[in-house]
């Protein structure tokens, strides 16, 4: 299961109700956040999820509303110390002005207290353990080297305990390996195969993240399928032509990706203050019904089998 915090739904410029881009995304004791726009700090604390291993950033590109919020957190975190290191990771261009606004007027020339490492990503595969991936992808927006972002579980086969004990396989070690997909000799010389033992192959859970976006034909192959989408929706049908102009998209283009993809359940964010939460929604909803507006706080769960859409 991934669970996806919302601390800030707006776009380029805060709201009464709503913050400047960021999100965490977790998935067990793993916690990314995802952009980092100015009044992040504050999000973090409305929002109760503490600072503590929060320092694994992704960033989707390098404007200002996805950024300017590092400059803050990272002097919090100077003189916190509550984490040993800042890793960021990002296209170069973004990482470019990071490195800027982090060493340049941060730190403003003085060492740093804790090590910041920033990580140039490639599309592909960037972090992977156990049980989890991340990919980047590219994104087409104002500017060069913007990504997406793919968390993807891996697949896995259930253990069936009920054909362990039917073929007498004590509980422990041996199960464990079964379990990690090695066959096992008994001590009476049976040799036991994992599939006797583990039920079908079951996909893991998918959430792709895109932040700003001014086309979704490259995205299509990117998120095929995936359980949830989140995506930014900046304009309505009426302005087609202003997003087109500022490389963003409208509610509609971000609900026809969900519909040709195939998607799951599609969350909407960079909301813009020209609209109406409500038109936004009836925009997206009559081409992709399992549509929702994130708003600032919210908490998103997405499982294999989500409750919420079960009708
Ligand atoms: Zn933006
Ligand atoms: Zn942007």
């Amino acid at each position: 299961m991934f669970e996806i915090i919302f601390l800030g739904t707006s776009a380029s410029a805060p709201s009464v109700r709503r913050g400047l881009s960021a999100q965490v995304i977790q998935h067990n004791e793993y916690r990314f956040l995802v952009d980092c726009g100015e009044g992040t700090q504050r999000q973090i604390l409305q929002s109760g999820i503490g600072f503590k291993r929060l320092n694994q950033i992704l960033i989707t590109h390098g404007h200002l509303d996805h950024i300017l919020g590092l400059a803050g957190l990272l002097s919090t975190y100077m003189r916190w110390e509550a984490i040993d290191c800042l890793d960021i990771y990002g296209g170069r261009s973004a990482l470019d002005r990071i490195h800027d606004l982090l060493f340049n007027i941060v730190l403003w020339g003085a060492k740093p207290p804790i090590p910041i490492e920033l990580h140039e990503l490639k599309p592909g595969l960037f972090f992977e353990v156990d049980d989890f991936s991340i990919s980047a992808f590219p994104v087409s927006h104002r500017g060069s080297d913007n990504f997406g972002y793919l968390f993807e579980e891996h697949s896995r086969r259930a253990f069936l305990p009920e054909k362990a004990d039917a073929l007498n396989i004590p509980p422990g070690p041996v199960r464990r390996e079964l379990v990690a997909g090695s066959p096992v000799k008994m001590p009476d010389g049976r040799m036991i195969q994992p599939e006797e033992v583990l039920g079908p192959l079951t996909p893991g859970i998918r959430l792709a993240h895109v932040g700003d976006s001014g086309d979704t034909t490259s995205l299509v192959e990117y998120v095929k399928g995936v359980d949830a989408l989140v995506i930014e929706a900046t304009y309505l049908e009426e302005e087609a032509d202003m997003a087109k102009e500022f490389a963003h998209l409208t509610a509609r283009q971000a609900a026809e990706l969900a519909q040709t993809a195939g998607v799951n359940k599609l969350i909407l964010t960079h909301i813009s203050r020209r609209y109406r939460e409500k038109d936004v929604l009836a925009e997206a909803a009559s081409v992709f019904p399992n549509v929702f507006i994130a708003r600032d706080l919210d908490v998103y769960q997405i499982k294999r089998v989500d409750v919420s859409d079960v009708p």
